[in-house]
């Protein structure tokens, strides 16, 4: 346990002295902006940090004594081989949130990037070895379906953990279950913010724009719906957040000034944009259209502007799947029930938050709605390396969320051990089941 934690000691200060290259590589490859890839770097060693305190985290329990001469102690014991499976969107963080409290917890690790970005996990790889990690603890595969389906179905892996696509967190749970692994498998999302009549606006529209167009909208966390309540809220809202749209700086990741960067392919930028063409299509009103944008000296480049939609219906495509570009549609609704009611019935409960004053409303949104991740003012409430992340319903398909103290439940299995000492002593022959008696 120590000699692990001693690994991750190390392995933590040779990825702060490596801080800018990987930053530099993320962007390079994914598009993102440098600080955007900065911060997708940061909550990656965020985990490794708290993997590093495996010896407290990890330990298990016992009761001396519970009859005469009989202790129990129960012990979180290694899987064996653990896979991880990865998206595009964030190629530090997501495999961080993975394979160090895997290997803290004893496990070996293989992991399989995205085919579209993995060069980052090939250098943090390497990274893990000039800690001292032996060889073979920890292997990247690189692939699409092909390595994925070996993965699911090879007899030496004891649990798979998955981030990508709802579509394709499915089919992992489905094929990695009937092959007998524990999984732990996230979807995608489709994120609400609620505007209640007397959030502060400023506040709520300075969160919308980060949370919608940040990282360009290419986050599970990303808000992508704004439910306004009231007719004044949503006027003021889609007034001051056209302004802003507007204004969002598009550029080359790499320029200090961006704010968005482009989309990671041009299939995905096809994707996106075809989204905002069917948004016009189904008759919401498209308040703002970056279809058009041109980048100066990047005229080839996979760019979007900031697009914002308003009157957008729950029966509309662009209300119901998830765009996953930099994309904000506006819903308007008369009551708190009705935007609580509309959050609840989307197939998606990955995160969502609720802008307001009213401390009882906020509570009441906390307390009724059916997601995985809440935040009462907070746009984007990921949870830090210490708590666990994961969604409800179409967001996650097994059991446990990701890194804290869920992320070591998976990679760990109880063993319970009941002893008797000295061996010397003599119970007597039992035929009924031990009791305390
Ligand atoms: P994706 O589902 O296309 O790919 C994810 C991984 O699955 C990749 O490694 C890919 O190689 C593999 N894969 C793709 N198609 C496959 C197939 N048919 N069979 C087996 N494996 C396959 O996802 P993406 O486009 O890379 O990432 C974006 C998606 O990830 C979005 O839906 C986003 O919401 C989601 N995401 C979710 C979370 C979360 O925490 N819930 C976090 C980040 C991203």
């Amino acid at each position: 346990m120590y000699q692990r934690a001693a690994v991750l000691f190390r392995y933590k200060a040779l990825l702060e002295a490596n801080f800018d290259p990987i930053s530099q590589l993320i962007t390079r490859e994914n598009g993102k902006t440098l600080s955007e890839a900065q911060g997708d770097l940061r909550r990656g060693i965020d985990v490794v940090d708290f993997a590093c305190g495996i010896a407290h985290i990890g330990k298990g329990e016992s009761l001396a004594q519970i009859a005469s001469t009989i202790d129990g102690v129960s012990s979180a014991e290694p899987l064996g081989v653990c896979a991880g499976i990865t998206p595009f969107n964030f190629p530090a963080m997501v495999p961080m949130w993975m394979f160090p409290v895997a290997l803290a917890c004893g496990n070996a690790f293989v992991l399989k990037p995205s085919e579209r970005d993995p060069s980052a996990a090939l250098f943090i790889a390497k990274l893990l070895k000039d800690a001292g990690l032996p060889d073979g603890v920890f292997t990247v595969v690189n692939g699409d379906k092909e390595a994925v389906d070996a993965l699911l179905a090879h007899p030496s892996i004891a649990a798979v953990s998955f981030v990508g696509s709802t579509p394709i967190a499915k089919y992992i749970h489905e094929t990695a279950s009937r092959h007998g692994k524990r999984v732990q498998a996230l979807g995608g999302a489709k994120n609400h913010l609620v505007v209640m009549p007397d959030a502060d606006m400023d506040q709520a529209v300075d969160a919308l724009i980060g949370a919608a167009y940040g990282s360009a909208g290419e986050r599970c966390m990303a808000v992508s719906v704004a439910v306004a309540v009231g007719e004044d809220t949503a006027d003021r809202l889609v007034a001051h957040l056209a302004e802003r749209v507007r204004k969002i700086k598009v550029a080359d990741g790499m320029d200090k000034t961006a704010e968005m960067g482009p989309l990671v392919t041009k299939q995905h930028f096809e994707k996106v944009k075809g989204y905002v063409d069917t948004g016009v299509a189904e008759g919401a009103k498209l308040v703002v259209d970056g279809r058009g944008l041109k980048v100066p000296g990047r005229e080839n480049g996979f760019f979007l502007g900031g697009c914002l939609f308003d009157g957008v219906q729950p029966s509309m495509k662009i209300y119901q799947e998830e765009i996953f570009g930099p994309v904000l549609g506006v819903s308007r609704v008369k009551s708190f029930e009705e935007a609580l009611a509309m959050v609840n019935g989307h197939e998606f409960g990955n995160g969502c938050c609720i802008f307001t004053r009213d401390g009882d409303a906020a509570r009441e949104f906390a307390n009724r709605v059916q997601i995985g991740m809440v935040g009462i003012n907070v746009p984007i409430p990921v949870p830090m390396a210490f708590h666990s992340f994961g969604g409800w319903k179409n967001s996650l398909f097994g059991d446990h969320h990701m890194h804290g103290p869920e992320g070591v439940r998976f990679y760990t299995r109880y063993k319970a051990v009941t002893q008797r000492w000295p061996a010397g002593i003599r119970a007597g022959a039992e035929f009924v089941m031990p009791t305390m008696k």
